[in-house]
């Protein structure tokens, strides 16, 4: 045992284990950035050592053992969501977190303060209980700038872990028990209800084929994603975003939404939550400057206009040839787009 001092890594993964919280080792900042030794890595810290991510996310002992005695200093990530009762909001002041959180208590009250945790950015992770009912990662579009939720399939960086800062993530408060989410939180949360924008709900009901052709592109896209392989997570997520980025904005698809719903994809390939976030954000962007529908078809001549199909070909969405400045628009979409877990051997640190 450690009388003082920071507590081991191994330790405080056991404990968390201990209550039913499933724990994985993710890689530690160093002096020279990340223990993944990547030039430049987006995430120095953050994430996860095992090739499958939060999927091998565990509370067995052994496992968990077997893990911190190969990477003692690797920090602790604990996945949230249904597996381990857990969902977290993660106020980030950098980003706006403090003064959304002002704006949400004002409105709401006060959040239930059960355990909470000073994150390495001067944040604080606040931890409540699961509701039992499927709960959606958001990136400050729910509850503000700022103001993330980590649900099912996400993960949060735990005490005693070292931040790129510097700083060690600490309890702030420790309780027995984790709150409820307030009624209000958990309406907020709620994914939305399957709406069409209203030109489109003319279109729908002229074509009858915008919804089923937006829905069967998500599902083919969130499948093409689900199933890649290592080396090619990254880059499908991506062109996935892009192409459902398209989509959204002809108007056919929430935003937020498919959002949420590529990054759990992105998560379940094992790739790292800010590396998933990152990619979809910058995906759906860059789709976003070209939308298309169902209606694009009829910037066609009546006679080059080939049968409405109402279930778009992978080849129908792919990626424009768009010239910019010499510049292939392809090139730009998937650029800054790396796939870390799978392109760098475990060191040691
Ligand atoms: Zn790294």
């Amino acid at each position: 045992m450690r009388p003082r001092g920071r507590q081991r890594p191994l330790d405080a993964a056991l404990a968390y284990a201990d209550r039913g919280w499933q724990v994985f080792p993710c890689h530690t900042p160093i002096p020279a950035g990340c223990s993944c030794r990547q030039p430049g890595c987006s995430s120095p810290g953050k994430h996860p050592r095992p090739t499958r991510g939060l999927r091998d996310a565990t509370t067995d002992q052994q496992s968990i053992e077997r893990w911190w005695t190969r990477w003692p200093g690797a920090n602790v990530a604990i996945r949230t969501g249904a597996e381990s009762g857990l969902v977290v909001l993660d106020i980030d002041p950098p980003h706006g977190g403090h003064t959304s959180l002002g704006a949400v208590v004002a409105e709401h009250g006060a959040l239930p303060r059960g355990r909470t945790v000073r994150t390495g950015s001067c944040g604080a992770h606040i931890y409540l209980a699961h509701p039992g009912v499927k709960v959606r990662n958001n990136a400050g579009t729910k509850l503000g700038p700022g103001i993330d939720v980590r649900g099912d399939g996400g993960y949060v960086i735990a005490p005693p872990s070292r931040h790129a800062s510097g700083a060690v993530y600490a309890w702030e408060t420790r309780g027995p028990d984790l709150p409820a989410m307030p009624d209000w939180l958990l309406d907020q949360l709620r994914p939305p209800e399957r709406r069409a924008p209203e030109p489109l709900a003319e279109q729908d009901r002229r074509l009858g084929t915008s919804s089923s052709w937006a829905q069967a592109a998500l599902e083919g896209e969130l499948a093409q994603v689900r199933a890649a392989q290592e080396g090619q997570r990254n880059a499908t997520l991506n062109r996935a975003a892009f192409c459902l980025g398209q989509v959204v904005a002809g108007g056919a698809l929430d935003r937020s939404e498919v959002e949420g719903l590529l990054i759990d994809a992105g998560l379940s390939t094992g790739l790292g939550e800010r590396e998933a976030r990152l990619t979809v954000a910058s995906g759906l962007s860059a789709g976003y400057e070209y939308p298309r529908g169902p209606a694009s078809q009829t910037h066609r001549s009546s006679a080059q206009r080939a049968p409405a199909s109402p279930v778009p070909t992978r080849a129908e969405l792919s990626l424009p040839a768009v010239d910019v400045g010499g510049i292939d628009l392809r090139t730009i979409a998937l650029d800054g787009v790396r796939d870390i877990g799978a392109t760098l051997p475990e060191v040691d640190l």
